[in-house]
């Protein structure tokens, strides 16, 4: 993709971004509700995509981040993305600063 397909590619999805916000914080309530009935299943099947490209190969690292000769280890960062903006954002208990918090929406292993 070159240098100009990928602007107008990036631009597009951040307009796109920017309506939906404008329309969860300005429409009214069944505007918002046809949106919600549209928009989440959207939403979700973009999520699955994108994490089916993500999932981790039979040594456990991902499919897609970092290269062939040097694959990362999964959860990559689709990953951690996703779990701290579908799970964790619900969570009250989570703390969002200090020292920790870089890596405190990441699982626990026990
Ligand atoms: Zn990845």
């Amino acid at each position: 993709m070159n240098e100009v397909l990928a602007s107008t590619l990036r631009n597009a999805v951040y307009e796109r971004l920017d309506y939906l916000d404008r329309l969860v914080n300005e429409a009214d309530l069944p505007s918002r509700a046809s949106l919600a009935d549209s928009e989440i299943a959207r939403m979700t099947a973009a999520w699955r995509n994108l994490l089916a490209k993500h999932e981790p190969d039979y040594r456990g690292r991902c499919r897609e981040c970092g290269g062939w000769r040097r694959r990362r280890p999964h959860p990559c960062s689709v990953w951690t993305t996703a779990h701290k903006n579908l799970i964790v954002i619900d969570s009250p208990k989570t703390p969002s600063t200090g020292r920790h918090a870089a890596a405190s929406y990441l699982p626990s292993a026990g």
